[in-house]
């Protein structure tokens, strides 16, 4: 279980759901993980499972919208463990509602979380890994960027960003041997669906019925299933990817049921 042997790896938005599975299985695979996140209790509690399993991890609370928070994370990172080696932009929140249902704050809050979440840990990362000369930095997009989806239009939007970034950022960090790539979940049960369920629709089971009935397998998505995604993007076992879309979503984008 040494596949991420000693690599410094920062993930944002690790107290819960996808980030804490991954902080979990990275930690496992030899790595040393900074948890970020919000929510100083929850990030906590990924570090003490961490640790308790024998890993290494610390937590570093910071908003990933907030520069000087990002900034901070860098820096407090590099000066405990040397580099980061691992960038995984996973934080990030949903937006449910068609357009002109939307209000304009809520808007803001979406494409701030999830657009400039993801421009912020970069900004203030990459130019540790440009002086290493190596890196692996995995966006968090979504199936959502390449299919459209009832009432998710500002969060689609979001996430069809966050890919196209990946797909430039990789053009200017190549140069430093520097990857970056995108993970593309379809719905994945975390507690950030369980929200969505809860305020979408009154009966829960019908509401699992109706996401189940777009899988292929008829299974949805875990944490873990992601997780493992990230793993192989954060490894070198992933050396030849830069700039693509590996997609965890079921059959979602490329199979129909009907
Ligand atoms: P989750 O709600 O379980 O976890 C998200 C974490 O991000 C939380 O711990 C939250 O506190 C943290 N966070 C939110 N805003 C933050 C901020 N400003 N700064 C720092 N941390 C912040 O959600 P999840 O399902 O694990 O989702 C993780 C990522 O995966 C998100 O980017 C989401 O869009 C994406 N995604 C999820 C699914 C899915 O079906 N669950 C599918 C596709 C993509």
């Amino acid at each position: 279980m040494t596949r991420l042997a000693g690599k410094v790896s920062l993930i944002t938005g690790a107290a819960s759901g996808i980030g804490r599975s991954s902080a979990i299985l990275f930690a496992s695979e030899g790595a040393i993980v900074i948890v970020n996140d919000l929510e100083t209790e929850k990030g906590n509690e990924t570090v003490r499972d961490i640790r308790e399993a024998g890993g290494q991890a610390v937590f570093i609370q910071g908003d990933v919208t907030n520069p000087a928070d990002m900034s901070r994370l860098a820096e407090e990172a590099v000066a405990q463990f040397g580099r980061i080696d691992v960038l995984f932009n996973n934080a990030g929140i949903s937006g449910v509602g068609a357009l002109h249902e939307l209000e304009p704050d809520t808007w803001d809050r979406i494409t701030a979380v999830n657009i400039k979440g993801v421009y912020l840990p970069s900004k203030y990362v990459l130019p540790h890994m440009m002086r290493a000369r190596k890196g692996s930095v995995i966006n968090m997009s979504s199936c959502v960027a390449e299919i459209g989806l009832a009432r998710r239009a500002s969060y689609a939007a979001t996430k069809g960003a966050v890919l196209a970034l990946s797909k430039s950022m990789q053009v200017d960090y190549a140069p430093y041997n520097i990857r970056v790539n995108a993970l593309l979940p379809g719905t994945i049960l975390t507690p950030f669906v369980e929200r969505y369920l809860k305020s979408s629709y009154e009966d829960h089971e019908a509401a699992v019925a109706s996401l189940m009935s777009r899988q292929l397998g008829g299974e949805l998505g875990r944490p873990e299933d992601v997780a493992l995604a990230a793993l192989f993007l954060a490894s070198d076992d992933s050396k030849f990817m830069m700039g693509s879309p590996l997609y965890i979503d079921g059959g979602v984008v490329f199979g129909k049921n009907a």
